[in-house]
């Protein structure tokens, strides 16, 4: 196949999935930048982690983008050599994911949302130079969680650079109301998923991962798979890839 500019790539992805808009299963002919954002450390491998998985297993690239470090008090340190307990965790994660962790410098529970920190959150993910951003759905119970979100939607929007879709996680106590309309089959990494997962071990992975892996089972049932993690395509955005 002929290379293609992003715009080429991605105008053939809107000849070729007139029926399902956002989800392109053609491998594309280069390396991608996926950014998946989430409120915390642990957010984006709940909710993402097999997705992920597969997508560094095609040889793509992977940033989990978090808006803070899972602390409270949020110190002024050195991000780059923060050796925090969730930084720490949140690396681990990545590892296993073949994933690399960034920062935002918002902090735990205390997530701002105004003009200078949707400009310093847009410079942060256009750093990133991502072709497919996920993120957590706009209704989520937990604030940090709406913030990133809106952040992450505010950079689409001034943008309109790359293929837009939301995630799920803890549906009930966090996400509501999400109907999905793309299923990536996690079953075969669902081993990795979940040591990613219990690298959080100071967030009762023990508790909270059978949950999620319930909503796995459950969008499973749905797409015909044993797991599957389920995403909503924002389909003004351009079409992406799923694997
Ligand atoms: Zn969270």
């Amino acid at each position: 196949m002929a290379s293609f500019t992003r715009r080429g790539w991605f105008g053939l992805a809107a000849a070729v999935t007139l029926a399902r808009p956002g989800a392109l299963r053609a491998a594309p002919d280069r390396k991608l930048n996926i950014v998946v954002t989430g409120g915390h450390p642990g957010d984006p491998e709940y909710g993402c982690g097999g997705t992920v998985a597969r997508y560094t297993g095609l040889g793509h690239a992977v940033t989990l983008l978090y808006l803070n470090r899972g602390d409270v008090r949020c110190p002024a340190i050195d991000y780059e050599h923060d050796n925090a307990p969730r930084v720490l965790e949140a690396r681990a994660a990545c590892e296993i994911l073949k994933a690399r962790p960034v920062f935002a410098d918002q902090c735990d529970g205390h997530a701002i949302v105004d003009a200078d920190r949707y400009d310093r959150f847009r410079r942060l993910l256009e750093q990133q130079n991502p072709d497919i951003v996920f993120t957590h759905w706009l209704i989520d119970n937990h604030r940090d969680h709406r913030a990133i979100a809106n952040l992450t939607y505010d950079t689409w929007v001034k943008n309109k650079k790359f293929a837009l879709y939301f995630y799920e996680v803890s549906d009930g106590e966090d996400t509501q109301m999400f109907s999905p309309g793309d299923y990536v089959d996690v079953t075969g990494v669902e081993e990795r998923k979940r040591a990613a997962c219990y690298a959080h071990a100071s967030q009762s992975p023990q508790r909270y991962y059978p949950l999620q892996d319930e909503v796995a089972k459950f969008r499973g049932l749905e797409s015909g798979f044993a797991r599957a993690e389920a995403f909503r395509h924002h389909s003004p955005s351009a079409p992406g890839f799923l694997p």
